[in-house]
């Protein structure tokens, strides 16, 4: 009980684009001509060739990446300011700092608009 999913069981036909048979809008493809069925192929996450999930594990990848990379400077600018011998030296690593922790909430914000 409960297994079977709403969208599952509401079964409906379309017309085949090829052969105009009537088919199930929850078959992959034409039983009679076998043309991918558009109403089951398009809306799911994974698209046939497989590249809009690679594109947003890798943009989610990179933008993690981004953040170790701001979390490093803005620690490393943390560090450089309060070890600096000249006021030039200090106002380069207050720098570091600003860049690394707006590009961190940047990212975290791009992360969180990449995963919805
Ligand atoms: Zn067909």
């Amino acid at each position: 009980m409960g297994k079977v999913r709403p969208e599952e069981t509401a079964m409906s036909l379309i017309s085949c684009p090829e052969c105009s048979n009537q088919v199930s809008t929850q078959a992959w493809s034409c039983p009679k001509c076998g043309a991918p069925i558009a109403a089951r192929n398009s809306p799911p996450l994974i698209s046939p060739d497989g590249k809009r999930p690679v594109t947003v594990e890798q943009t989610s990848k990179s933008i993690k990446l981004g953040i170790l990379l701001c979390s490093v400077a803005f620690w490393i600018g943390l560090i450089t300011a309060f070890s600096a011998d000249t006021p030039q030296q200090s106002q380069g690593a207050m720098f570091l700092m600003v860049i690394g922790a707006i590009g961190y909430v940047v990212l975290k914000i791009a992360r969180w608009w990449v995963n919805g």
